[in-house]
């Protein structure tokens, strides 16, 4: 490394430890992705559990390093975040989930939204809103097609964050609360959030059914959402006897392994063909 860097590499290193050098670097090959086109997005296809149709699709960031092969979003996406360079990786991921939507509309299968994840940084980024419309202006996709998951930390900072949401909601684009209950927020904020949907976290559904509690708590969280008006999903579903607790206690929705793990662009074209043609 210190040799590929030279002699300047070697005066800054004397002032910095082991991990901020790893971090260095990781942020180097992560703008170098992003102008390189190293970045991609692989697709995971929401399920109605009642008819098997493709009720929505989340996108998911990957990075292909020329060297190192996939790597995975747990790897890169928290320092990205600490950095700040997840506003330009956010936007380069909803401009490019937004274009294959379309490119999705325009093959002509039933309307289903796109989902994207976004932090909190990107969230409280001046310009967001504003990049959003411009995204649904330049490729021409509905407002209601695309959805937005955001997790519970927003609302550490709850008003700034309400009028945010409310922006949103009036431009027309979809809500969710993605991590549902994995966060420290009271309920009470709940109802007065304009959010479309629920997701069910994970580490709920990987318990209940060895875990009385948990299977309690999902049942309570599916109750509450529905009551609520919220569209409720459970993510991370990965065996029969999960789906049919979850369609039994009211679940219509549903994301994981058992139905598709995320997958590329060509081989979601397939799975459309075979679920969502019109
Ligand atoms: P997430 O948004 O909660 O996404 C769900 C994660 O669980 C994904 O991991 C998905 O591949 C995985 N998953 C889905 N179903 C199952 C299942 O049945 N079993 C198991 N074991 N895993 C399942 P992935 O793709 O590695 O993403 C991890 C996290 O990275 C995401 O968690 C999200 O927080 C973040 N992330 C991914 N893409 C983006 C992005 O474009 N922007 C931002 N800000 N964050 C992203
Ligand atoms: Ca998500
Ligand atoms: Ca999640
Ligand atoms: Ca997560």
């Amino acid at each position: 490394l210190a040799k590929e860097r030279g002699n300047n590499f070697c005066f800054y290193s004397s002032n910095l430890n082991g991990i901020s050098i790893r971090k260095m670097e990781l942020e180097n090959g992560l703008r170098k992705a992003l102008e390189q086109g190293q970045l991609m997005l692989y697709y995971q296809p929401q399920v109605s559990i009642l008819t098997r149709e493709i009720v929505g699709i989340e996108a998911l960031i990957r990075w292909h390093h020329p060297e190192h092969g996939f790597i995975a979003p747990s790897e890169f996406i928290p320092l990205v975040e600490e950095t700040g360079l997840i506003v330009p990786i956010g936007k380069w991921v909803v401009t490019e989930a937004c274009k294959q939507r379309k490119a999705w509309e325009n093959a002509g299968y039933r309307d289903f939204p796109i989902a994207v994840n976004v932090s909190v940084r990107q969230f409280e980024d001046e310009q967001f809103i504003e990049y959003i419309l411009e995204v649904l202006d330049e490729t021409g996709l509905a407002a209601n097609q695309l959805e937005l998951e955001i997790t519970e930390s927003i609302m550490q900072n709850p008003e700034n964050s309400m009028i945010i949401l409310n922006q949103l909601k009036d431009l027309g684009v979809l809500l969710s609360i993605d991590d549902f209950g994995t966060g420290y927020s009271s309920l009470s904020y709940l109802k007065h959030l304009p959010i479309d949907k629920i997701k069910i976290d994970k580490s709920f559904v990987d318990d209940i059914l060895y875990d009385a509690n948990q299977g309690v708590m999902v049942k309570t969280i599916i109750d509450m959402g529905l009551n609520l008006n919220f569209t409720v999903i459970a993510e991370g579903i990965e065996t029969d006897e999960q789906l049919s607790f979850l369609k039994k206690n009211g679940c219509r929705i549903g994301q994981g392994y058992l139905f598709s793990k995320p997958i590329p662009t060509e081989q979601m074209d397939e799975f459309l063909l075979y679920t969502n043609r019109k």
